[in-house]
């Protein structure tokens, strides 16, 4: 009975002569099904939670101990454990997280652990700089540069070297002189926190009626310290964040740390600022373009529990919490809280996991809040709280639809003479304008006009887009780009390619054309400059440094243009013909979203929709008002379909670099599927994105009843599946949100 469950390793039916080696399970960050062995070398101590180096092949690779039994396999045949890193242990909860979330998503635990992992130099402290001290001697001659020094050293404090030389103001080799004749002694200054610790009574709100309604309800749900979810709906500008500031300062009180994620986090400067007003000092901010210095030392300080509240992006889910008491998922409905890479997971559902495995309450909040969500509201499983009116006398925008079949713009342009009217006028009262095109570069397609050329990537089965600020045309799935042709690929025709449609790029031509004099703007993902750029060029545009700005969805989310009056929405119909079964639900949520980016300060707005379907009932949900009839109505819909959340999704992505291939693997998968009387698989069928970087793509989809295990069914299939060969590649993604 080798099988030693490791708290208790040497004590049972050991036969063997020698002590019983002492053996621990290891997740890696790799992707294997089950964590690996390892011996404990004499001497070392290690638990479930510790953070280790372990020999793997040729390499060195971090883990995680966890808890559990080990493989029965000889002791002699095992490696050791290299090193335990000197890092606080992996809270016992968060390892039960990975191990859920590997579970639902049907994914390894180790690539989930590899989430965790994701800071290699982190695990160790961070080294304390090196620092001097004055011990209150007398130099052997007193210039006036050593006084200097002197006079700054004489507080008692560590000083680095050039912090010293540079508040006296003199070169550090004056310091070094003084060092010289025993003056100071080396010392260590403790690496300084991350950001300083949040002062909850920095600057309370003073909240309106609703607000502090709503705000004590979520303090009570803090207070209770057990697992609960609210669900903040409210319209743009209500006060959301204000009101869940509360429950975040109720939580920081209790001593306890807090994670606030945010779709879009490395673009929401105004929040940080937003937080800092409240609380003396900004979050902690973790995302992708942090710079990797500063990731490890929010890693670390996470870790140690030092730094108290994070605001981040969907991976800040799996930071090493110490005393976590409260998640807020703000614009919960977002699209961008899935991750489609690896391990498929949506960030505000595994938020309510990791709330309910903590034991602390989850804030959700939105102006449109997810069917998921209303559902789960509708149902009680969360507490709904609503905001019914925008804060202060800011009114809701009015909103309008222009019907584009009367008021079609003149030919080749995009504009309707209805909307550019009240630009001209925006402008003239010295407002602001905001242009909304979901759709980066300057036209989707291009061709030539004598022999009907299109562009075409060639590891994608996408048109091109043409990018006329580089001169490129470019692929939107893979990045592949190359120079604008001067003549025709095919027919060799100079000068005879034609854009088709509107991209941003597009329309600020258009907008010059129509008001020359005005400052414009564009904003999309895709800007040379990066984020960086970005953020300043927001910060612009809140400043009043523009007349017309032309964006794409990423000036719909959270910002705050206190000057902006119009906002008009180029095609308010693009979203809504893909044949996605959340497509009126997103059209609702994104319009909803940037027309809210009018009249927040008071003056009075407009929201315009362009739209080719003014009867549509999504248009007619916007421009009423009435989010209920609306919800109402899809709520039905997916109800009568057994839809998500009344019915179960799953997809498999099979994909290869070979056609046949990757499609016979997809019909073996279906062969391979259970009998099931509530689960049934649909194709496989190709993927509407049939190829993508070299691949092509085919898909299943499993759907059912909300009763049926799914994750259960999935791996039977798999299980029957053929092994997989080659390039070949399959992808489960549980809950899907997108069908391409
Ligand atoms: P939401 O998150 O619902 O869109 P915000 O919290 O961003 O709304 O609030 C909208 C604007 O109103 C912000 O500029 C915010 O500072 C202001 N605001 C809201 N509530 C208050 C309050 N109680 N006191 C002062 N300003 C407030
Ligand atoms: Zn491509």
């Amino acid at each position: 009975m080798m099988q030693d469950s490791f708290f208790s390793p040497d004590q049972g039916q050991d036969q063997a002569p020698h002590k019983q080696a002492k053996i621990v399970p290891v997740l890696v960050p790799l992707p294997s099904e089950r964590p690996y062995s390892y011996l404990v070398p004499d001497g070392m101590s290690v638990q479930p939670g510790s953070v280790v180096r372990v020999p793997l092949g040729p390499r060195l690779v971090p883990g995680i101990v966890v808890d559990g039994e080990v493989d029965k396999v000889d002791p002699k045949k095992l490696k050791s454990i290299a090193e335990v890193f000197d890092c606080p242990l992996i809270h016992p909860d968060i390892i039960k997280f990975m191990l859920w979330a590997a579970d639902y998503t049907l994914s390894p635990p180790g690539m989930v652990a590899r989430m965790i992992l994701r800071v290699p130099t982190a695990f160790d402290p961070e080294p304390p700089i090196a620092g001097l001290r004055y011990t209150g001697g007398e130099p052997e001659r007193l210039t006036s540069p050593r006084a200097r020094v002197l006079e700054h050293a004489g507080n008692g404090l560590a000083w680095t070297r050039t912090g010293l030389a540079h508040v006296a103001g003199v070169s550090a080799t004056v310091i070094d002189g003084l060092k010289a004749q025993g003056l100071f002694e080396d010392v260590f200054i403790p690496a300084p926190p991350v950001v300083a610790p949040p002062d909850t009574n920095f600057a309370r709100a003073s909240l309106s009626e609703d607000q502090r309604d709503a705000a004590d309800r979520l303090v009570e749900a803090v207070d209770a310290k057990r697992f609960s979810v609210s669900l903040i709906d409210g319209v743009t500008g209500s006060g959301k964040t204000e009101v869940y500031f509360e429950a975040v300062a109720r939580a920081l009180e209790q001593g306890r740390q807090v994670l606030i994620l945010l779709p879009e986090i490395a673009l929401t400067q105004q929040f940080l600022d937003r937080f800092h007003d409240r609380f003396g000092s900004k979050p902690a901010e973790w995302h992708s373009d942090l710079a990797p210095r500063s990731r490890e030392r929010v890693w670390r300080q996470v870790a140690e529990g030092t730094v108290k509240i994070v605001a981040g992006a969907r991976s800040a889910l799996f930071l090493p919490f110490q005393d976590l008491g409260l998640i807020v998922v703000d614009e919960e409905h977002d699209p961008a809280y899935k991750q489609e890479d690896r391990v498929f997971y949506n960030a505000r559902d595994m938020a309510v996991v990791r709330g309910h495995i903590g034991g602390f309450p989850v804030v959700l909040a939105s102006a449109t809040p997810s069917i998921e969500s209303q559902v789960n509201a509708d149902q009680g499983r969360y507490t709904r709280i609503k905001l019914y009116s925008r804060y202060a006398d800011a009114a809701l925008p009015t909103l309008k639809t222009i019907d584009m079949r009367r008021s079609p713009p003149p030919p080749g342009r995009f504009l309707s003479p209805a909307l550019t009217e009240v630009m001209g006028k925006t402008i003239e009262r010295g407002e602001q304008a905001l242009l909304f095109l979901n759709r980066r570069g300057y036209a989707p397609l291009t061709l030539c006009r004598v022999c009907g050329h299109r562009f075409q990537c060639p590891s994608c089965s996408s048109w091109l887009v043409e990018h006329r600020f580089r001169g490129q045309l470019m692929c939107h799935q893979c990045g592949y780009h190359e120079p604008v042709p001067e003549a025709c690929p095919e027919c060799g025709t100079l000068d005879h390619l034609v854009a088709c449609g509107p991209g941003v790029e597009r329309i600020a031509e258009e907008a010059e054309a129509l008001f020359p004099k005005a400052r414009i703007i564009v904003l999309s993902s895709d800007m040379a400059g990066g984020v960086k750029r970005l953020r300043l060029e927001l910060e612009a545009i809140s400043k009043g440094e523009a007349d017309i700005v032309i964006g794409t969805q990423l000036v719909a989310k959270g910002h705050n243009f206190p000057n902006m009056t119009l906002v008009g929405v180029v095609d308010a119909d693009l979203g809504l013909a893909n044949g996605d079964p959340r497509a009126a639900e997103r059209t609702f949520q994104l319009l909803n979203q940037v027309t809210g980016r009018a009249g927040r300060t008071g003056k009075k707005s407009l929201g315009l929709l362009q739209t080719y379907q003014p009867d549509h009932p999504v248009m007619q949900a916007i421009i009423s008002g009435d989010a209920d009839a609306f919800y109402e109505r899809e709520i039905e819909d997916r109800e009568r379909n057994s839809l998500p959340p009344f019915g179960r999704l799953a997809s498999l992505i099979i994909s290869g670099e070979n056609r046949v291939e990757a499609e016979n693997h997809a019909r073996a998968l279906r062969r391979a599927a259970p009998h099931s009387s509530e689960l049934s698989v649909m194709g496989p069928a190709e993927a509407p994105l049939a190829f993508v970087r070299g691949r092509y793509r085919y898909r299943l989809l499993i759907h059912g009843s909300k009763r049926a295990d799914i994750q259960a069914y999935m791996r039977a299939l798999l299980e029957r599946a053929p092994k997989i060969k080659g390039n070949l590649r399959v992808q489960v993604d549980i809950d899907p949100q997108s069908f391409l």
